[in-house]
């Protein structure tokens, strides 16, 4: 099987969400990058554009990934659960049949970024409990490779020259692979990607070339099917977001936060949250 190749650019859109945040969706529900539902990208060093962070708010039907650069934000959720994000670290929350939550920025000043990742459940999997993991920097493992390092949020790092490096999330019904990839210089990195599996990358910071497609600062790169992906980096460094996941292959309704199969259990998530059962 080849290594992978570009078949697609996306770039993202400036929006707001939450209680206004400024942020720059670059993956909704209309991207067909099954299993992924939305990619949020928030980078400002501009208290107005975060302070307002996201009050209370419900979700049904698939899980959030938060993964924190820089700043500090608070969760809390209706369990109880209580989690501090800080750089480097995640919060992994599987929403099931309904969480209401807060996220909450910690800081009055200075950088706030990261990602946020909506991941889909399959239909089997959409009314299960909520849970909630948070993972500190130190839980996550960071592989050097040269001058470049590779995190591991989710899934397995594997070259073609170490051993495979397992990150604290493994498994689950779309095995989710969730690399930040930190690629020196003119230098080339390549992890493998499972056959079959949706692949794409996400590029935040200077540009990279895959199979000599270039891929700029701000752009998704959709994946065609193979076994692995080698990403260079071009002339200064480059930040990259290598994600994939197995396909549900499953009619999506979405409707802001609820995520379902049908119409019908869209219009039931709504009469659960209006009379307080979303989560009972
Ligand atoms: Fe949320």
């Amino acid at each position: 099987m080849p290594a992978r190749s570009v078949t697609q650019i996306l770039t993202g859109r400036p929006t707001s969400d939450g209680g206004g945040v400024r942020l720059v969706r670059v993956i909704t529900p209309e991207s067909k990058l099954d299993p992924f539902l939305m990619l949020d990208e928030f980078d400002s060093d501009e208290p107005n554009d975060y302070i307002a962070g996201f009050p209370a708010h419900p979700h049904r039907g698939f899980e959030t990934v938060t993964y924190m650069l820089d700043g500090h934000m608070l969760h809390e959720d209706h369990l109880g659960n209580r989690g501090d994000l800080v750089a480097g670290g995640v919060q992994w929350m599987t929403a099931g049949r309904g969480i209401i939550h807060s996220e909450m920025p910690q800081q009055v000043a200075g950088r706030m970024r990261g990602f946020q990742l909506w991941l889909n459940l399959p239909a089997k999997d959409k009314m299960q409990p909520a849970g909630y993991r948070d993972l500190d920097p130190d839980d996550i493992p960071r592989v050097r490779v040269g001058d470049s390092e590779v995190t591991v949020v989710a899934g397995c790092y594997q070259s073609a020259t170490q051993s495979p490096v397992a990150g604290p999330i493994v498994g689950g019904a779309t095995e989710p692979l969730y690399l930040d990839l930190a690629i020196s210089a003119d230098t080339a990195l390549t992890a493998a990607t499972p056959l079959g599996h949706t692949a794409l990358v996400y590029v935040f910071e200077g540009s990279i070339e895959i199979e000599g497609q270039k891929v700029a600062q701000g752009s998704l790169g959709r994946l065609s099917d193979g076994a692995s992906v080698t990403c260079k980096a071009g002339p200064t460094s480059a930040r990259v977001l290598l994600l994939a996941g197995r396909p549900l292959r499953e009619p999506v309704v979405s409707y802001g936060p609820f995520v379902m199969n049908t119409a019908a259990e869209i219009e039931q998530a709504i009469r659960d949250f209006r009379s307080g059962q979303l989560t009972a």
